[in-house]
């Protein structure tokens, strides 16, 4: 079944404002602009948690092996407290984060629960909490793994959910939910994933606990586990606990992705991996490296592809990509000498071919060209035409505004 995903539509990017008229409307991309309000202030405030644990108004994401609970391949499946009961103990925010982190004991492990935020459309049924009200979301990664009551918790909520008919959405790239659902997907996700690599501690090795409901891990001073094996209940020194924060931060990657016009504004600079499928072509991408302003970034990473050399780069927007921990910001960039438009792919021979598309063929294959990686094109596309990525991918975005590049600020529009 294919359904064809909407992005996201936040009110701010129709509102007026100096900022819009000056450099145009805002471009929201796929996977951002999520409903839920975050309060991340409210993380370490195991009061307002246990509330929101028990509360009939809150929901569970359900994540087995990064793959999400669904009801269909467009729609998350959102369980209620009664359905994840055998893995989230009534009693799982009683202590507050201090005494979690004095009486840690390696050997009880509890499943990864991550408080995503708060659906405030739900001001009727919803929790109220000081002077916030709505729906309280958690992500659950429900992986059996760790301990052995753990274990049994997570398969008796995959048992119990698999008997309804519901199954985890098995994709390496989870593309087809609504705009609403994908963004609150994309934070369970790279969450979970960030909680299951950083089980030990980065300096010394030991085993982490989470905290702050799954937004970071502590290396705590102590574990009880270690009496047990004939050792000092203090474990060694570690770094991470002699300085200001004895914290690890969740990740999040800055990539760059950019569509290249020519110097006369009349082309576009497109690349294509030998994975892509027949005349699939898309905008060069790669990871921003440590001391690299975004613009370099882009810069190099056309430069060691396509051998093409850029003057302006402007940033243009960004999409979080949760596969796992990437930000993709997204540029438009022009060449400002024909002599440095010329393509030479041996510096890095990452791209299989890269090429200059008349504007003309890059706007047609907008509109019959585009699909999902895996998918066919539309009913108008013809054989051997140009074939693009599909909207909710931010390369597709930064396509539509290359060609339209006269319309990127509002004085060279009708705004
Ligand atoms: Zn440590």
């Amino acid at each position: 079944m294919t359904t064809t995903p909407q992005i996201p539509a936040p009110a701010h990017t129709q509102a007026d404002s100096m900022l819009s008229r000056h450099f145009g409307r805002e471009t929201v991309n796929y996977f951002s602009s999520s409903p839920l309000n975050r309060l991340s202030f409210l993380r370490s405030e195991h009061p307002f948690l246990s509330a929101a644990l028990r509360h009939p108004s809150t929901r569970f994401v359900l994540l087995k092996d990064l793959a999400p609970l669904t009801k269909t391949p467009s729609e998350l499946y959102l369980a209620q407290y009664d359905e994840v009961r055998n893995l989230v103990p009534e009693n799982f925010y009683d202590k507050p984060e201090e005494d979690m982190i004095k009486d840690f004991d390696s050997r009880k492990t509890t499943a990864n629960l991550i408080f995503l935020g708060v659906d405030e459309t739900r001001k009727q049924d919803g929790l109220a909490w000081k002077i916030y009200t709505g729906a309280p979301f958690f992500a659950l990664d429900v992986t059996p793994k760790g301990c052995e009551e753990q274990q049994n918790g997570a398969n008796a909520v995959i048992s119990a959910m698999e008997a309804k008919g519901l199954s985890f959405f098995q994709s390496r790239v989870v593309m087809s939910f609504s705009a609403d659902d994908a963004a609150i997907y994309a934070q369970a996700r790279a969450l979970a994933d960030w909680n299951t690599r950083n089980n030990y501690c980065g300096t010394c090795g030991n085993p982490t606990l989470s905290v702050n409901s799954g937004t970071k891990r502590a290396c705590p001073p102590t574990d009880a586990a270690r009496v047990a094996e004939g050792k000092t209940l203090e474990r060694p020194g570690c770094n991470t606990r002699t300085t200001l924060s004895n914290l690890s931060f969740p990740r999040t990657d800055p990539t760059i992705i950019v569509a290249v016009v020519s110097t006369d504004g009349k082309r576009i600079l497109l690349g294509r991996s030998k994975r892509f499928p027949p005349n699939w072509y898309s905008t060069l991408a790669g990871f921003i490296e440590p001391a690299e302003s975004v613009e370099d970034a882009v810069r190099r990473e056309v430069w060691e592809e396509a051998g093409v050399t850029l003057s302006r780069v402007i940033i243009h927007s960004s999409q979080p990509w949760p596969y796992p921990a990437n930000l993709m910001i997204g540029a438009i960039a022009q060449v400002s000498d024909p002599a440095h438009e010329e393509i030479h792919l041996l510096h890095d021979p990452e791209l299989e071919d890269a090429k200059w598309f008349d504007v003309k063929e890059v706007e047609e294959a907008l509109r019959v060209g585009t699909s999902a990686l895996g998918e066919k094109a539309g009913a108008e596309y013809k054989e051997g035409g140009l074939r693009l990525p599909p909207p909710t991918a931010i390369a597709n975005q930064l396509i539509r505004a290359a060609v339209n590049i006269d319309s990127l600020t509002a004085k060279g529009s009708k705004m």
